[in-house]
């Protein structure tokens, strides 16, 4: 077995246990490879181990490496997403999980209309309030949720969180905990169109943790690649 599919039988035995913790099953969380500055042969050995889902933060990745990597995988765009590049992958992938602004929703909308599709969205929370970071703080998201929850093509899914770093996974209990909260607390406003079911959590540092608190999708990069190496920027 080579070190990429070595790597995904470790997360899915680490992710089994963890979903048997919260009372669920290993099929209830969907491992989402997040392949950003991975090249496409690594990217296809996770999909030969099985991976089908596959998540970047760029849409300038996704567009390189569509048509390489085929029918068979699903995309996610997991980063910051701007409005005036929704028009690229709008066809491409199956979620967004970074809505974060009425402005993106719209366009998303928009532009999934012109498609003819319905486009599965996230709202991003902050849970953490990091200034560095980007999302919704928890206040804000029941009134976001309204206000997109109008617009055609368009369906919220859930909630994402990109959670702090930190060198105690534990640390970060707190904040997927209040994720749940927030779902559980939205879903029961029985809000027109709004029945939230993904939560989008955990990365490599902290998947476990997430799961155990409920997470139903987690992203994990690091875990399954090994550290990634970002070119020059000059
Ligand atoms: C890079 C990235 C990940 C994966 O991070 P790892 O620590 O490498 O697992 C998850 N989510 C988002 C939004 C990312 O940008």
């Amino acid at each position: 077995m080579g070190q990429i599919a070595e790597n995904l039988a470790h997360i899915h035995a680490v992710m089994a246990e963890a979903a048997q913790k919260s009372g669920r099953k290993m099929e209830d969380v969907t491992l989402i490879v997040v392949s950003k500055t991975i090249d496409v042969p690594r990217i296809k050995e996770a999909v030969e181990a099985g991976e089908t889902v596959l998540g970047e933060n760029r849409v300038q990745e996704i567009m390189d490496k569509y048509e390489e990597m085929g029918p068979e995988v699903h995309w996610h765009l997991i980063g910051h997403l701007q409005t005036n590049k929704v028009k690229y992958i709008i066809d491409k992938v199956d979620m967004i999980h970074s809505v974060e602004s009425f402005r993106l929703a719209e366009e998303i909308s928009k532009r999934a209309q012109q498609k003819g599709v319905t486009m599965d969205i996230l709202l991003e929370i902050n849970m953490a309030e990091e200034e560095s970071k980007f999302g919704l703080k928890a206040e804000e998201t029941e009134e976001m949720v309204r206000q997109i929850a109008v617009l055609p093509n368009l369906r919220i899914r859930g909630l994402m969180t990109v959670a702090p770093f930190v060198e105690n996974p534990e640390e970060n209990r707190i904040y997927f905990r209040k994720m749940k909260e927030l779902l559980v607390d939205i879903n029961q406003k029985k809000i027109d169109n709004v029945n939230m079911d993904v939560l989008s959590m955990g990365m490599t540092n902290d998947y476990a943790i997430a799961i155990e608190e409920g997470a139903t999708m987690v992203r994990v990069g690091t875990g399954v690649f090994g550290a990634r190496v970002y070119p020059n920027k000059n």
